[in-house]
């Protein structure tokens, strides 16, 4: 019984031992077909996708000038990963300058116990005090790593 490839569109045959195969033979289609699944696995599953992060991260590691001859041919490729970069920095450091607004409202507050108070809405004081420790937080700022 002949199928449809999913990649290529052609009429195939499927082996007998992999009756539901949806991709014919041709190595450009089990590409397609290897690309297709892994984004599949990316999308649905976390674990998978971190381990494959790691190794794609640990492959790179090891295979620098695979990226360097990878980013001299694909110059557009470069440019735009700069860009996305740069968003997720800029993102980043709004994320950590509203965290230092109310975690740190003060850069000179020291550490120490601080008594603090509930204001009500008329403006005097809640009849409950509390005794909080206060130990300001270093921030630590990311390198950029493009
Ligand atoms: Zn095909």
């Amino acid at each position: 019984m002949s199928k449809q490839c999913q990649s290529c569109g052609r009429p195939f045959t499927p082996r007998p031992q992999t009756p539901h195969q949806t991709y014919c033979t041709h190595p450009e289609c089990q590409r397609e077909r290897r690309r297709r699944w892994q984004q599949q696995k990316r999308q649905g599953d976390s674990d998978y996708r971190d381990n494959d992060i790691r190794n794609s991260k640990t492959w790179a590691l090891e295979n620098p000038r695979y990226w360097k001859q990878y980013r001299d041919e694909n110059p557009e490729y470069v440019g735009r990963n700069r860009n996305l970069q740069q968003q997720r920095n800029q993102k980043q450091r709004s994320a950590l300058i509203a965290n230092e607004d109310v975690s740190n409202p003060s850069p000179q507050l020291p550490s120490g116990r601080y008594r603090i108070a509930r204001i009500l809405a008329d403006g005097t004081i809640g009849g409950q005090t509390w005794i909080v420790e206060i130990t300001p937080l270093m921030v630590q700022m990311d390198g950029e790593d493009v």
